[in-house]
């Protein structure tokens, strides 16, 4: 049996797009209940790279993304727990005169929107991160961009919630809601049933089948994307780094924690074992690492892992009502949910743009057409 059986509003995950909208509901004064199948940050939330960017790269994300990082300054005052933000800036760099072409475009975008950024050649490069690649041809630096360590990212969530009086009730799958007059009134977990006036479903990749539940369709596809760590290191560089293919940081305790991207993914069941690590992810990020800094190529990988991202098919996150029930908020961050996060959980006040209705006509295969790259 569950402490409470009915709150104002039920949030549906205990990643960071369920914490942080369950801390601004609760702020807001209302009473709220988190409902996780697992644990606190067990999946994407807390296994993810940390990078906290503009997103040059998705323009029509910028203006969300920048309200962002202004507000990743405060968060940890905010939420009175550290995040291990640390706002040095990022650094992306280019290994091929056609990476050189994409970083100068983006670096035109980033000026459209009055974003900081400067071109910065090989010998800047090298003061920044030592070691670094003779085929590294130059990069871009932006002064905004930053990092964060993503385990106490959600426990910071999860404490400043429960501080305002908010409940979390891990290890209680939601399996199935109740519907009376187009609106869901309760919904039903393994541990029982909630009674509630609003569903915030953010449910990372399986948001999209909660949404089947009720009879919605929410184009959200799983992918297994990987990190690792190697061995704690002296300190190198304090700043975001993106490039070869990797975006990682050096942690706190000196290890190099480097993700593969863009889109190398394998595709995943979400009844299985979804965020098992893959040996051919990890032996291309490791590679690219010791292409990108030949310094650490004999540093031994200590430790690897997955998670599972929800992609939809536009890379933007999706925050709207459904028709029926109305009562239901669907709230998937589209594999950016880590940076985006302080302004998702507040933009759930307001669900201009982000609507379900623009993927009327996406067709299945959309990940390859956009150029996924399918790791086997
Ligand atoms: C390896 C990796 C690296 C990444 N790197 C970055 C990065 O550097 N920067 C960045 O911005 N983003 C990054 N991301 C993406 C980012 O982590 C995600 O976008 C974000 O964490 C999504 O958060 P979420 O809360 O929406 O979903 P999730 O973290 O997936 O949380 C959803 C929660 O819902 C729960 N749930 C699911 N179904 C049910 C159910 N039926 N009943 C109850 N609970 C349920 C799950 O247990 C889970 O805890 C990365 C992701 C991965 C995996």
């Amino acid at each position: 049996m569950l402490p409470l059986d009915r709150a104002d509003v039920v949030v549906i995950g205990a990643g960071v797009s369920g914490l942080s909208t369950a801390w601004y509901l609760a702020r807001a004064g209302k009473n709220v209940v988190v409902v996780d199948k697992g644990m606190i940050g067990g999946e994407a939330s807390g296994r993810n790279g940390g990078m906290i960017s503009e997103r040059v790269d998705e323009p029509d994300l910028i203006p969300m993304a920048v309200e962002s990082l202004e507000l990743w300054k405060t968060l940890d005052d905010d939420l009175g727990y550290p995040t291990e933000f640390i706002h040095q800036g990022r650094l992306q760099v280019a290994v091929t005169e056609e990476e050189m072409g994409d970083l100068y475009s983006e670096r035109d975008v980033a000026m459209r929107h009055g974003i900081s950024v400067e071109v910065v050649d090989t010998a800047e490069i090298r003061d920044m991160i030592p070691g670094i690649s003779d085929r590294v041809l130059g990069g871009t630096f932006f002064a905004n961009g930053g990092h964060a360590n993503p385990q106490r990212t959600v426990q910071a969530y999860a404490w400043a919630f429960q501080d305002l009086g908010g409940e979390i009730y891990q290890n209680t799958a939601v399996t199935g809601f109740r519907v009376a007059g187009g609106r869901v009134s309760a919904i039903e977990t393994t541990a029982g049933v909630i009674e509630t006036d609003v569903v915030v479903a953010a449910a990372g990749p399986q948001t999209g089948l909660l949404a089947e539940m009720v009879g919605a369709h929410v184009p959200v596809a799983p992918a297994r994307v990987e990190i690792l760590a190697t061995a704690p290191l002296p300190p190198l560089f304090d700043i975001a780094l993106v490039g070869n293919g990797l975006y990682g940081r050096q942690a706190a305790r000196g290890n190099l924690l480097f993700g593969g991207g863009p889109h190398e993914w394998i595709d995943v069941d979400l009844t299985g074992e979804p965020g098992k690590p893959n040996t051919p992810l990890i032996r291309n990020i490791a590679r690219r690492l010791a292409e990108m800094i030949p310094g650490v190529a004999e540093v031994p990988v200590i430790r690897s892992w997955g998670g599972v991202v929800e992609q939809c098919p536009d890379y933007m996150p999706i925050i709207d009502v459904l028709d029926s029930p109305s009562n239901y908020v669907v709230m998937t961050a589209s594999a950016h949910g880590f940076g985006l996060t302080p302004a998702t959980g507040k933009v759930v006040s307001d669900l201009s743009g982000l609507r379900l209705g623009r993927f009327a006509e996406v067709k299945p295969g959309w990940r390859e057409e956009r150029g996924w790259v399918a790791v086997s």
